[in-house]
Order: structure tokens, then C-alpha cells, then sequence
């Protein structure tokens, strides 16, 4: 039986310097040498500065590189600081992630992401886009109001649905070492990917989970069957527990 969880998205948001493109070696042998691992589909997603080093490193891998974020429009332009998807797209980075909630909670929202998914996927960048509840949404049992709301602005006039690659990410577990009951993440993925295969015309819809994956809960949330892989924060800096998390998820 060959195994469904195909993804593994390493997030390391805001840390890295130069030298840690050496602690990719594992991962890039670990690839190479192990049979299992040869059709994982593995992102690294650093931040920008290390985005051109990352691909040197990968280039003759096939471990794949993302951006965090974009700016939307793929034209130059002054925005200050910005950074938009052709830039991305010209270092032959693949993927880019949008709508992560450590940007929502800085003022981005469902239109501003639903612009950026967008110019990503005209730009040709394959898009993790995520979605999540915060803890008060899910005390007040709004979840599927709020992935629903997520998911149908942010991917409104979106066309190429075969580029987006949906990211669970409730804001409530990431970083916290808390997850979701099985349950609980098998009811949410499947309502996922119900709404986008009748409401969003998709046809094979690709779902993550997200937040506070580490070497113990793999073994629980890789029983998910709803799931296609996982985007992986901090964990992931580690190349040995990322190794270990990938190890576990097989049968
Ligand atoms: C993330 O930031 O996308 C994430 C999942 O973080 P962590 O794994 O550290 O919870």
C-alpha cells in the first residue's frame, strides 16, 4: 500500500542564518537513501533571506522550496519592503504559503490573502493556503462558520484549484503543544474537503494539518484519514525530529 501522507511543509517562520543550510544534509540524504521517502513531496519553507541559498542546496534534490508570504501584484513597484510572487517565482521557488494565521493576527485578511492567492497562482507558485479557528471561535462552536468564511474569500475567483494545497492550522495549536481530538480533526477535514470539492470546484483536494506536530502525536494524527500530510513549524528546524516525524508516518 503506498502511503497517502505525501507532504511534509517545513515552516521556519522568522529563524535561520546562512549556515543552516548545512543541517539540510540529513534531510537530503535521508531522501535520497531511503526508499520510502523517494515520492514525499518535502518544502522547506525559510524565510526569505535563505530562500536563494535553500534552492542552491536543493537543486539537485527533489526537495522543494516555498516563501512564506507575497505581496500581491507581479508587477515592481514601490511598496517598501515588499516582496511580490514573479520575485518568488524567479528564484525557481515552488510554493508559497498564504494566510498563515501569524499574519492574519497582523492585520492581513480574507481579501487581502484572496489577492495574494491569486497573484501567486498566475505567477505559478503552488499555494499552501491556511485556515484556521482561534480557542474563543472554537468555544463559541464557530469553526465551520469560520472555515467556511476562510476558505470561500480567500479562494473567490481563484482558477487554478489544482495549485492550492489547504493547510488546517487551528491558531489554537500552533506552538502550544496542543492538538486537536482525532475526532475532532476527522470530522473538520472532512467538512473541508467536502465544501471545497462541491462549493469550490475542486476535484482532488489536497488537506495538512498544522500545529504543534512533533514525534509523539504523529503516531495519532497520521490515523487521520482525511489527511495528505503536514506543515510542520517548529519541529521541522530540528533535521533529525523532522526525519523521525516523516519515519513515523510510514506503514
Ligand atoms: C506553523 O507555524 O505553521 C506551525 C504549524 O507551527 P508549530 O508546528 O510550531 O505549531
Amino acid at each position: 500500500m503506498t502511503n497517502k501522507l505525501r507532504y511534509f511543509v517545513a515552516n521556519w517562520k522568522m529563524y535561520g542564518h546562512l549556515n543552516s543550510v548545512n543541517s539540510l544534509n540529513k534531510v537530503i540524504k535521508f531522501k535520497k537513501k531511503n526508499k520510502k521517502a523517494k515520492n514525499l513531496k518535502i518544502i522547506y519553507c525559510p524565510p526569505f533571506t535563505l530562500i536563494h541559498p535553500f534552492i542552491q542546496k536543493l537543486k539537485k534534490t527533489n526537495i522543494k522550496t516555498g516563501a512564506q508570504n507575497c505581496s500581491f501584484g507581479s508587477t515592481y513597484g514601490p511598496p517598501t519592503g515588499s516582496i511580490n510572487s514573479m520575485m518568488i517565482k524567479s528564484l525557481k521557488c515552488e510554493y508559497v504559503i498564504l494566510g498563515h494565521s501569524e499574519k492574519r493576527a497582523k492585520g492581513e485578511n480574507d481579501n487581502i490573502i484572496n489577492k495574494k492567492i491569486i497573484s501567486a497562482t498566475e505567477s505559478k507558485l503552488k499555494v499552501i493556503f491556511c485556515i484556521g479557528e482561534t480557542s474563543k471561535q472554537k468555544r463559541k462552536k464557530l469553526t465551520k462558520k469560520i472555515l467556511l468564511s476562510q476558505l470561500s474569500k480567500g479562494l473567490k475567483k481563484v482558477k487554478n484549484k489544482k495549485n492550492i494545497l489547504i493547510a488546517y492550522e487551528p491558531v489554537w495549536s500552533i506552538g502550544s503543544g496542543i492538538i486537536p481530538k482525532s475526532q475532532d480533526l476527522e470530522n473538520t477535514t472532512n467538512f473541508i474537503k467536502l465544501f471545497l470539492i462541491n462549493n469550490m470546484k475542486f476535484k482532488n483536494p489536497k488537506i495538512l494539518y498544522g500545529g504543534s506536530v512533533n514525534t509523539k502525536n504523529i503516531s495519532l494524527l497520521k490515523k487521520i484519514t482525511n489527511l495528505d500530510g503536514f506543515l510542520i513549524g517548529g519541529a521541522s528546524q530540528n533535521s533529525n525530529k523532522f526525519i523521525d516525524i516523516i519515519k513515523k508516518t510510514f506503514n
